[in-house]
């Protein structure tokens, strides 16, 4: 690997002022060139979304720093398409403030900012903190982490249609494990309450999260304090449901053609 040629694209979505991020793109600095491409305020839970509506703008706050008013999607797609000359060997997400665990990285912005890369044929790995308080210990182990596994990536390569959802325990931290996508349980989602002048308002995402215990998971990892790795694609096919549903009638509720 020369390092003189590398270059790194950097995104999040928890926005370009999050510590999180600015203590990744330190932290893989002695790697190569760092380029961050990130939204311009908070867009975490934006998922997979790309803007297409209206136009994007993209400001340079310091050399090889661009804070966009898109998605973690649009950054990914701006950075590689309109701002960077040439193609990243790499695209790191994150340091996300809050864990991303079995069925939260279908609404992670930082997670489907790796899953735009990867779509695009670049290695890339989401990393998250399991914690929202970002302490200095936990927020280190995070980025030393993430510079290690972005040394190995960059040397290596991933295995083909391959990106990585990394997820760092707080408080602590008792080894590293490759894990499967876990399950999510989100308990009562929708909190009701009423605003100052009296109207009520519905907020979504204040009750418990908690995750069914199944070994092996990512979900499992993390609450034995151990930082989790998940091979993920985007092959949402349930192959096994293919064969117990191939004796449907499909043809025929289409009635005569
Ligand atoms: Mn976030």
């Amino acid at each position: 690997m020369n390092k003189d040629s590398v270059l790194i694209l950097v995104t999040n979505d928890d926005g370009i002022r999050s510590s999180g991020i600015r203590i990744l793109a330190q932290a893989l600095a002695d790697l190569g060139r760092v380029v961050v491409v990130a939204p311009d305020r908070n867009r975490s839970a934006v998922g997979h979304a790309l803007t297409l509506e209206h136009p994007l703008r993209a400001e340079e706050i310091k050399p090889d720093v661009f804070a966009v008013d898109g998605t973690p999607t649009d950054c990914v797609n701006l950075g590689i398409y309109g701002l960077l000359r040439e193609t990243p060997d790499l695209v790191v997400s994150g340091i996300n403030r809050g864990s991303n665990l079995g069925d939260d990285i279908t609404y992670s912005g930082t997670v489907c900012a790796a899953m735009e890369a990867s779509l695009m044929g670049l290695p890339a790995f989401a990393v998250s903190l399991d914690s929202l308080k970002f302490q200095a210990d936990d927020l280190a182990l995070a980025a030393k982490f993430s510079r290690q596994l972005a040394e190995t990536v960059l040397c290596d390569g991933l295995p083909p249609d391959t990106f990585l959802n990394v997820n760092i325990p707080a408080g602590g931290c008792r080894g590293v494990r490759l894990t499967r996508q876990g399950k999510r349980q989100y308990g009562d989602a929708v909190v009701t309450s009423q605003d100052p002048r009296g109207r009520k308002y519905y907020w979504i995402g204040g009750g418990e999260v908690g995750f069914q215990s199944i070994p092996g998971s990512d979900c499992n990892a993390l609450h034995d304090q151990l930082i989790s790795v998940t091979p993920l694609h985007t092959n949402l096919t349930n192959d096994k449901s293919l064969a117990e549903l191939a004796c449907w009638p499909l043809d025929s509720m289409l009635g005569e053609v």
